[in-house]
């Protein structure tokens, strides 16, 4: 597919730039042809009015004369009753193509030879007045054959120039295609798993149609749970692919912040106790931001759980925040097991898990990174992270307040 598009924008790019240099060479090849003849035709007047009727070349056209134009005079019949001195021996021949040519003035071939030629009415008769191409048609022909020339060299060119452009304008979407193709691939195998699940669960609960619904308790549980995931996974989903198609408003509002960091870890008391994990909190009064509250309550829900997640029993969780040259610094560290260095960059990929099997049976997809970083992005804010392996993580976020 991207082959045939590289082909088609080079197709594209080379037909452009065709027609560009054929209309510039045609244009310059028009304006030197005109020029030519207006010239011509202003030497051959300034001749044809210096000649009188029936006259002998006058002194000071002579020279001009003598060079390279000529005339022939013809009577009311047609007849030649004069013709200049210097005129070619095919004169009679030449004036009888010029009679049978309609324009007044114009050119004509003869003999492989350049005439140009201007017909003069006068009381008795006509006069023809010749000039030959003062290396007009020359300078046209090498004017083409060097059009011919550059116009090749800048094709070659400008087929070099399209390939590469055409190579940068796909690379990225050749890589946007690419991680849609991945995203769609880690879909399909995130929600494959739980529906293998249930259908095994289900199997069970059918394998025994007479028992009670208590008798099979477990395997409705196990279903529950897996429904709920893919829940969640589509929920997900369906938020990264509005993000991405940026079809959702952002609804602002002015809320309190420092409320919001204070209540946000209310939900999570229980599972503190439960893994003996000590809440510290450091937060200054009164600071108001603007944005979506949702999100951003969304994006603490986000890394507090991860906090918790990663954090073993008896570590520590430390929200804190602060303003600093208008903006809120907010940090949420844990003691947990970290990340290590070169997993940092990856993290907040869609699907990347550092442990695949740990935080499946944790719940998570992958997914609540990418998540956060879209929210952070949709309030002009940014996130960093600091770890090290067995020590901690903090993930820090800055917002224009
Ligand atoms: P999930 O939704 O599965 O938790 P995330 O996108 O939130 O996925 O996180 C991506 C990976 O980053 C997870 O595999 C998790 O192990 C790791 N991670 C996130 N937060 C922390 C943290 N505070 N400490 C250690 N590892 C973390």
């Amino acid at each position: 597919m991207f082959r045939w598009l590289k082909v088609k924008l080079v197709v594209i790019n080379l037909t452009l730039i065709c027609m560009v240099l054929l209309l510039v060479f045609v244009g310059i090849n028009w304006y030197v042809n005109q020029r030519a003849a207006e010239r011509s035709l202003s030497i051959l007047q300034t001749i044809s009015q210096s000649i009188g009727p029936f006259d002998t070349v006058s002194p000071q056209n002579e020279r001009v004369l003598r060079s390279n134009s000529f005339y022939v005079t013809l009577d009311t019949h047609g007849q030649i009753i004069e013709v200049s001195p210097n005129a070619p021996p095919a004169y009679a021949a030449i004036a009888v193509l010029t009679l049978e040519r309609g324009e007044n003035a114009g050119n004509i071939a003869y003999n492989q030879e350049n005439l140009w030629y201007l017909k003069t009415s006068l009381d008795n008769g006509t006069r023809l007045v010749y000039l030959q191409d003062e290396g007009g048609s020359a300078l046209l022909s090498s004017l083409t054959d060097v059009s011919l020339a550059i116009g090749g060299v800048s094709v070659l060119l400008a087929l070099a120039v399209s390939i590469v452009l055409a190579n940068r304008a796909l690379h990225p979407i050749h890589r946007a295609w690419g991680k849609q193709q991945a995203f769609v691939a880690d879909a399909s195998h995130e929600l494959r798993t739980p529906l293998a699940v249930l259908n095994t669960n289900l199997e069970v609960v059918m394998d025994s149609p007479s028992e009670r619904v208590v008798d099979q308790f477990q395997w409705l549980t196990n279903m529950k749970q897996e429904i709920t995931r893919m829940s969640v996974l589509v929920e997900s989903l369906l938020f990264l692919a509005r993000a991405d198609a940026k079809s959702d408003v952002l609804q602002v509002e002015l809320f309190s912040l420092s409320d919001m960091l204070r209540t946000v870890s209310l939900p999570f008391v229980p599972l503190l106790a439960e893994k003996c994990l000590r809440l510290e909190q450091s937060i200054q009064q009164g600071v108001k931001m603007k944005g979506m509250e949702s999100r951003i309550r969304q994006l603490l829900v986000i890394l507090l759980d991860n906090a918790m997640k990663n954090t073993p029993r008896n570590g520590q969780i430390r929200i804190s925040m602060h303003v600093q040259n208008d903006r809120a610094h907010i940090s949420i560290a844990d003691t947990g097991i970290g990340i290590p260095p070169e997993q940092i960059k990856r993290i907040f990929e869609r699907f990347y898990r550092i442990d695949q099997s740990r935080t499946r049976e944790q719940g998570g997809a992958g997914l609540g990174l990418s998540i956060a970083e879209c929210i952070v992005h949709e309030h002009k804010g940014t996130i960093h992270v600091q770890s090290e392996p067995g020590k901690g993580s903090t993930f820090t976020l800055i917002f224009p307040l």
